[in-house]
């Protein structure tokens, strides 16, 4: 389970008081959906249905009767898009730079654009295809014309591309009466069901009511959920059918513990659910209490507890609930909803805002880990048939010099505000270490040139996420300052398992052998070269897989915010050396169940209350 949110946080908290809709006359069915728990708490209301439009839109022929009424409705449709790409560019005036209004006025004229209406309009005319289809086809043969002529690296061209498909799918979301933005401006407390949330919609959620989320693809470690669990709502993903079983306005109940859906739910299951949500929050709070405790087993060792943070304004949240400082910091998300880069300016204020409001504890800022499932709309990337093993996070970073010497500029000159730790994600051989050590190296020289102030000395480390890391520690640790677990991708390459694929989703075990044995010789790497290493994956904040993982050897854990008061009460209840017994036996196991058998067998008896989410008193709400 993941604790409450305290009076500052989203939305989301106030769940249980959302005022439900009166029931319409017919009852609808109650239908339960089964997912993965992305994201815990329990909470309940309106269902809104954010489309994937270029999945889903009508496929319909049409009469020689209606082919009018439906160029008809294409014309309406492209003025209510540029009507709310008008209102976008409202909205951003104040903030928006003169390329970002540019690009917005280029969108809004490209929907008259006379190439794209002709072959809509022979889609239409001719082919007596629904104005749905007609716009979805065009978008497609138009990105296929562009294709065929160019490689994927023209960059001009990829971007055109982009334009195509993002100027169609304003008209197909104007078509089909739905909201120009993916999450939009929300009037009351409301449940989103998507197909797929990227990062930057789950952002875009910060500043709106929703109150629990549903998606039909990712998993535990995709970032629709990692980002749900940062804003601490709620959140089911890898739901089957979740787009064909909800209608919108539609009352849902997430359980985002049990990774369970109901739909329409009776009166008596609605309030089993606002009493679960209630001791859910009750719990939370009371692990909230110590969480400003210090973090130590039952015998005294200290096991440090950071934060992973995604938003800046997430750094004051960590602190709240109790984080020893910032063991990761994706600085993605700096990339991701905006159109063009942000400047070396930019970085270096909100790098320097995190550190000094987090100091005089560490902040390790992650250098972008662009491309595989986090897609940013500021970098061109090119179309791969494999994203996950492609052009991604360093091997796109020292691609692109210019970009990535701006980022580290950013972080070395932030770095005289406090103690800061640079990490480098995705790192398989010696040479990709070496090149960004260049790079920092002259980063640093040209800040010092320029007579700008910085640390003496900024550790740099790396992630250790992909198996030639893990193989080869013992080599890393001689070059690398510190090492951080990225057990998300770890296993997502170690067992081959794509981290956002449902399906396989109960394969990904944190408790594999293969990985269990990986973990156990990067932290003896790490301790014959004396370097520092911690974990910053998924595994870290799994109550279970952390005790295995301090028996491993692991006394540094990073993981969201809201998970630390959980894991310190864990490491409160279990002594050092049955952390270590379980590990060394486990280290002798040959499934993923029999090391999670083992363990549960062990611990989960006295971390029930944990491991459930809801507290040991169940009656204390009754
Ligand atoms: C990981 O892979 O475990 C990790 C922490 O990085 P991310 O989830 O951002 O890929
Ligand atoms: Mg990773």
């Amino acid at each position: 389970m993941r604790p409450p949110p305290s009076s500052q946080l989203p939305p989301s908290s106030e769940a249980i008081d959302t005022p439900i809709p009166e029931s319409p006359p017919s009852v609808p069915p109650t239908s339960t959906l089964r997912g993965i728990p992305g994201s815990p708490g329990v909470a309940f209301g309106p269902a809104m249905i954010i489309g994937d439009t270029r999945a889903a839109y009508t496929r319909r022929h049409i009469s020689a009767a209606h082919v009018d009424a439906e160029l008809a409705r294409v014309a309406k449709a492209v003025g209510e898009a540029q009507a709310g790409l008008r209102e976008v560019s409202r909205r951003m005036a104040s903030g928006s730079t003169p390329d970002q209004s540019a690009i917005l006025d280029a969108y809004i004229a490209m929907l008259t654009d006379p190439m794209l209406h002709e072959r809509v309009e022979r889609k239409i005319r001719s082919e007596r295809k629904c104005a749905e289809w007609a716009v979805a086809a065009t978008s497609h043969e138009i990105v296929s014309l562009f294709r065929q002529n160019t490689t994927e690296h023209d960059a001009y061209v990829t971007e055109r591309r982009h334009d195509i498909e993002f100027v169609c799918d304003r008209l197909l979301r104007a078509l089909m009466g739905e909201p120009s933005t993916l999450v939009p401006q929300l009037d009351r407390p409301t449940v989103i069901i998507a197909r797929d949330l990227s990062p930057a919609d789950t952002a875009g959620m910060v500043k709106e009511p929703v109150i629990a989320i549903v998606t039909e693809v990712g998993t535990r470690t995709s970032h629709t959920a990692i980002m749900a669990r940062a804003l601490e709502i709620p959140a089911v993903v890898g739901t089957v059918d979740a787009l064909h079983s909800i209608r919108g306005g539609d009352i849902v109940i997430v359980d985002g513990l049990r990774g369970e859906v109901i739909v329409n739910p009776s009166p008596a299951v609605l309030d089993a659910a606002r009493m679960r949500a209630a001791r859910h929050l009750a719990f939370g709070r009371r692990l909230l209490v110590s969480r400003h405790e210090r973090s130590v087993t039952s015998c005294g060792e200290p096991i440090s507890l950071k934060a992973n943070v995604e938003l800046p304004a997430e750094a004051i949240l960590a602190l709240d609930h109790g984080a020893e400082g910032i063991g990761l910091y994706r600085t993605e998300f700096l990339y991701i909803d905006r159109i063009s880069q942000p400047d070396e300016q930019e970085q270096y204020e909100l790098y320097s805002a995190v550190v000094e409001a987090v100091s005089p504890r560490s902040v390790t800022l992650r250098t972008f880990d662009i491309g595989g499932d986090k897609y940013a709309n500021s970098f061109q990337l090119p179309n791969e048939t494999n994203p996950a093993l492609g052009l991604r996070a360093v091997r796109l970073a020292l691609s692109q010099p210019d970009v990535f010497l701006t980022q580290l500029r950013a972080m070395v000159r932030a770095s005289a505000h406090g103690h800061l730790r640079i990490m480098i994600p995705m790192i398989a051989s010696i040479d990709e270490l070496r090149d960004v050590r260049n790079l920092l190296n002259r980063a640093i020289r040209e800040v010092k040139e320029e007579g700008l102030p910085c640390a003496d000395h900024i550790p740099l480390g790396m992630m250790i996420e992909v198996p030639s890391a893990a193989l080869m520690a013992d080599v890393f640790a001689r070059e690398a300052e510190f090492f951080s677990l990225g057990t998300n991708d770890l296993i997502q390459y170690t067992l081959a398992i794509d981290r956002t694929n449902r399906l396989l989703a109960p394969l990904a075990s944190a408790f594999h052998p293969a990985i269990v044995r990986m973990i156990q010789s990067c932290t003896l790497a790490a301790k014959r070269n004396d370097i520092p290493i911690s974990m910053c994956g998924a595994m870290a904040s799994d109550p279970l897989a952390a005790v295995l993982s301090v028996g491993l050897g692991l006394r540094d854990l990073s993981m969201e915010a809201a998970a630390i008061p959980e894991i310190k009460e864990t490491m409160r209840r279990v002594s050092l050396a049955e952390c270590e017994a379980i590990a060394e036996a486990a280290l002798l196991c040959d499934s993923a169940d029999a090391v999670e058998d083992l363990v549960a067998k062990r611990f989960a008896p006295r971390l029930y209350d944990l491991l459930s989410g809801e507290g040991g008193d169940l009656d204390i709400f009754v």
